[in-house]
């Protein structure tokens, strides 16, 4: 592997640096990596510092050369005579801008003609795991971070991933891709990158809205919180102070406790503790807990994928429980958080005005992909 490595990245380097020579033009093709300037490919193309400097005058707009990155492409496009014809800046995140030379001045011209450039495509077939198999075909682990990050709102890693399960990357030459595709025998998840007026790229379902949900404030109708997360708090039976690193909500035995958001059942037990207890996971670092319950919603058990607003217990003061209340936590990544002060991610929507042109996209992938 090793020894093949080097060899390969020269061949790739000459024919990214290499011009065709289609129609007696040269056409050089760039793309931009981490810690590139601009000059480097004007440079690689032969073309004079002079030149470089007229150009960089020559208009304000040329001024988005200096700043580019990682995922921007370039296409240098020169005469016969290795003069400058044509520069087409084709940003990641943006609309291509053409820069003519006729050998005196120099025009702009900004394009809206993303929907006819090419799409490319990853396919991670899975044979072991997401991550082994995503590492094989090439996928930057950060992705795969993404691709868990969101699917894991849908799938649970652990449970549901099939061998022969797919994934499907679309790219449009940037770093993240502009669709995230689940395949899997039983259903098929598909999320497309859009970006917001602040320039925020999310992932969308073809309705337009992310993955995650909002969550309610509350899992129960309470009277009130009888008790706040706090670091330390007279504990009544233990007579001690202890951290207290949930939120108690004060209710009459057998109210109803529903889940916040979709999430998938972990852990139902009876502990000491806590008494009957659940735990549920949303996304990939989120776990919620529900303790002190008199008894679990009807079927409740580990593995089940529960709705936004369902039932999954009653309310109770089973455990180390002074009277009848709901503990609730919230934890991230293993770390307690307040329910009253953490602000989750809500769920984001593609507005309105956007969803023609969004749907459209989302279609074209579908459509290229075979995926009805
Ligand atoms: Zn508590």
């Amino acid at each position: 592997m090793q020894k093949s490595f080097l060899p390969s990245l020269f061949l790739a380097l000459i024919l990214l640096y290499a011009p065709s020579h289609a129609k007696g033009n040269h056409d050089l093709s760039f793309k931009v990596s981490r810690g590139d300037a601009f000059y480097k490919f004007f440079f690689n193309a032969g073309l004079s510092g002079d030149l470089l400097t007229k150009l960089m005058s020559s208009d304000k707009k040329a001024q988005r050369l200096n700043n580019i990155f990682p995922g921007d492409k370039f296409r240098i496009i020169l005469n016969d005579d290795h003069s400058l014809k044509e520069i087409v800046f084709s940003p990641l995140n943006d609309n291509p801008l053409n820069i003519y030379y006729d050998g005196d001045t120099f025009s702009y011209e900004k394009k809206d003609a993303r929907a006819d450039s090419e799409l490319t495509y990853t396919v991670v077939k899975i044979q072991k795991s997401l991550n082994y198999d995503a590492k094989k075909a090439g996928v930057d682990s950060e992705v795969v971070k993404m691709m868990v990050d969101h699917f894991s709102w849908e799938i649970d890693f652990s449970r549901d991933l099939r061998k022969g399960d797919r994934f499907v990357l679309s790219w449009n030459g940037g770093n993240t891709p502009e669709a995230m595709i689940y395949i899997g025998d039983r259903k098929t998840i598909a999320l497309f990158s859009y970006k917001d007026s602040q320039g925020r790229k999310k992932y969308y379902t073809s309705n337009g809205l992310t993955i995650n949900e909002t969550f309610a404030f509350a899992p129960v109708k309470y009277s009130r919180i009888s008790s706040g997360f706090s670091k330390r708090r007279w504990h009544p039976k233990l007579k001690t102070y202890r951290p207290h690193r949930g939120t108690d909500f004060a209710a009459p035995k057998g109210t109803p406790v529903y889940a916040p958001a979709k999430g998938l059942v972990k852990y139902v037990a009876t502990l000491s503790g806590y008494g009957n207890v659940i735990y549920l996971k949303h996304g990939s670092e989120l776990v919620t807990v529900y303790a002190h319950l008199s008894r679990f919603a009807k079927g409740l058990k580990s593995g089940k994928r529960v709705k936004k607003g369902e039932l999954i217990g009653y309310v109770g003061s089973t455990g180390m429980s002074t009277g009848p209340h709901l503990h609730y936590e919230i934890r991230i990544n293993g770390i307690h958080k307040d329910a009253e002060k953490i602000k989750l991610d809500k769920r984001s929507t593609v507005p309105n005005s956007e969803i023609p042109s969004f749907q459209k996209k989302a279609k074209r992938i579908l459509f290229e992909l075979n995926i009805k």
